[in-house]
């Protein structure tokens, strides 16, 4: 079984060229957004045409999100609306009801005091107009679209998570936004692919600290989160390209 995923953002939050880092995951039921950042439409249709996988933001019923900085969550006003406004017409995608947010309970907690104040028409809507919320425990692995979905809380600037996503005995770890955390790492390892972010940051994880790690683990680790001045040649980990597909197969164990 692979798990497949299309890579529709990779830049940092002050990034002038990428889209803020996200991904869509499409080999499960219906596909899964990894963080919906600023122009996420105009991301997925990029995605879309460089991958050659054809990404429907009506059809995207799940939404993982790692934190609330805006170029992991700006976009989830456009994706509301859309799908709220399709809801009141006649498209197909009337039956599906409002799409999922899965969030760790601090996330979840503040999302409505976020988007209200766009989004709250005068005081006649709220959040469950436009998003059913799904918290995700970190002691509970969550089932999502027919994947199984662990969080583990990230040490960063405000309430944030990294992702294990599960498909058929393969594994994607995703570090969301993090401070250089080996327990964190630790916790990504057992994945057989880890995105993990790099900034030069005290708030992010600078790439000297990546290039300390067990060559095993640099090995199956991509770069997400770069900033628009990164260089490919101080690391041998890769960093990941918008349209990019990545094939995520389990090894034996
Ligand atoms: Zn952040």
């Amino acid at each position: 079984m692979t798990l497949r995923v299309v890579i529709i953002g990779t830049g940092s939050a002050l990034s002038t060229r990428h889209f803020g880092s996200s991904a869509v995951i499409v080999s499960g039921s219906s596909p899964i957004l990894i963080d919906c950042p600023d122009s996420v439409l105009r991301a997925l249709a990029q995605g879309s045409q460089s991958s050659g996988v054809t990404i429907d933001p009506l059809c995207i019923q799940d939404i993982l999100i790692t934190h609330l900085h805006g170029d992991h969550a700006n976009g989830l006003e456009a994706m509301g609306w859309l799908h709220w406004i399709a809801r009141q017409g006649t498209r197909a995608a009337d039956s599906r009801g409002a799409p999922r947010i899965h969030a760790i309970a601090p996330v979840a907690a503040r999302l409505w005091e976020r988007l209200a104040p766009a989004m709250d028409q005068n005081g006649s809507a709220t959040l469950a107009d436009y998003f059913s919320v799904k918290i995700i425990d970190p002691s509970t692995p969550a089932i999502v679209a027919g994947l199984q979905v662990e969080v583990r809380p990230a040490e960063h600037l405000i309430p944030g998570c990294g992702f294990r996503i599960s498909q058929g005995g393969a594994t994607l770890g995703w570090s969301g936004d993090t401070r250089f955390d080996p327990a964190h790492i630790d916790w990504l390892s057992s994945a057989d692919l880890i995105v993990h972010e790099t900034t030069e940051s005290r708030v992010h994880t600078p790439i000297a600290c990546l290039n300390a790690l067990a060559p095993a683990l640099r090995r199956k680790m991509r770069l997400i989160h770069m900033e628009d001045l990164f260089d490919q040649a101080v690391t041998d980990i890769a960093a990941l390209h918008e349209g990019e597909v990545l094939e995520v197969s389990g090894t034996p164990r």
